[in-house]
């Protein structure tokens, strides 16, 4: 079991700068998830941990043992990537025992080893069939099985759900977890998909053009995000954000949101955070509002979406797109006026000029 640092980690092809200065610590038997949109360096910071790449600058140490110039065999990683490596020659028992015979491990171990993990994997039932042949799903499932089956101390999984259909990769979320807790590997998976991330990973490292943004807990970058782009990044539908402006009244500070038709609260702590006349974004998560007979902001209902358990509202007028999640009851209309209210107490602000968060005073 190692532990991966990585420290002010870069990576730049010609002129092209895809990391920049990436510092992560990932300890011993996590499991960090790489979540961002395509092109964000995933792929790229994923191959420098692996040794498919070298690093531009910075470092890569497992533990204490430094990488650079370590080739990926010696790496003691395993690697799955979004298209599966497969023999499909061979049957699945030998796609799964052909790094245990490779290694030279005994036939008796191997056979059990090969047993155990098709188990696991409910490929016990097709263990003697050959590959070629077998669906997407099953193929994307041996292949980590093949590699998790050599138990490498560091498990590196690139996009490995993304060609699985939907209601497979559900199944392999909850699988995929259970095979780290019980090997207990260090695990980094790349991913664009926030549920993916949110509900496997220990931490998420969320980036974006090549930086790393924040890293945290799934609930805490959830319910803090460090700026904008993690703020809608996150949660489906994302945060609202909303842009306005700090106005100081005779009732204390507070945030005109313009042409939303909004002058909304603060709390005492981001008044203390705020100046007259700063230009701010106004989050909140589209499950933080209620529609209400009174109090509220007047907006008509652009579309309404039923997603079964819940039901997303579209609501917008020229200055302003909303999108609240309510039970799957809820009474509206596309082109009816709604009133919204929104809960104070969960409001995230954001500088308009920087996008971070604006971290609220004491
Ligand atoms: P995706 O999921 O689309 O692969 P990603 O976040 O994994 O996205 P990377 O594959 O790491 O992104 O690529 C980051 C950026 O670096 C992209 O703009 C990509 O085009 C560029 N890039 C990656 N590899 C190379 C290369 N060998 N030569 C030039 N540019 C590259």
């Amino acid at each position: 079991m190692t532990a991966i640092h990585l420290e002010n980690l870069s990576k730049s092809f010609g002129a092209f700068t895809a990391l920049k200065g990436m510092n992560l610590d990932i300890a011993d038997g996590e499991f960090v998830a790489l979540l961002g949109p395509s092109g964000c360096g995933k792929s790229t910071t994923m191959n420098m941990i692996s040794g498919l790449l070298e690093p531009s600058e910075g470092s890569i140490r497992f533990g204490e043992r430094d990488m650079r110039g370590v080739p990926m065999g010696r790496r003691g990683v395993g690697f799955v990537f979004q298209n599966y490596a497969i023999f499909t020659h061979m049957s699945v028992y030998d796609n799964l025992a052909y790094g245990l015979k490779a290694t030279g491990v005994a036939k008796a171990e191997r056979d059990r080893r090969v047993k155990d993990m098709a188990e696991f994997l409910h490929l016990t039932p097709m263990l003697n069939k050959p590959s070629a042949g077998l669906s997407v799903n099953i193929l994307q499932r041996l292949a980590i099985g093949r590699s998790a089956i050599m138990e490498p101390a560091i498990f590196l999984l690139d996009e490995p759900l993304s060609n699985v259909d939907a209601a497979f990769r559900a199944v392999m979320r909850t699988e995929l977890k259970h095979l780290q807790r019980q090997f207990r590997q260090t695990m980094v998976y790349v991913t664009h998909d926030q549920l993916e991330a949110m509900t496997m990973a220990d931490r998420i490292a969320v980036m974006d053009h090549g930086k790393l943004l924040q890293v945290g807990t799934p609930i805490d970058v959830y319910n803090n995000p460090s700026n904008v782009f993690v703020a809608g990044f996150l949660g489906s539908p994302g945060m609202n954000l909303l842009k306005g402006m700090i106005v100081r009244t005779d009732l204390g500070m507070r945030a005109d949101l313009g042409d939303a038709g909004l002058s909304a609260p603060l709390s005492s702590a981001q008044e203390k955070s705020v100046s007259d006349g700063q230009a701010i974004v106004y989050g909140f998560r589209p499950e933080h509002c209620q529609l209400t007979g009174d109090d509220g902001i007047r907006l008509p209902v652009t579309f309404v979406e039923r997603i079964g358990a819940r039901t997303i509202l579209h609501l917008g007028n020229k200055g302003a797109s909303i999108k609240g999640v309510f039970d799957n009851d809820v009474v509206a209309r596309s082109g009816e006026i709604v009133t919204l209210s929104i809960d104070h107490a969960n409001i995230r602000l954001f500088d308009a000029g920087s996008g971070d968060a604006i971290v609220e005073a004491r």
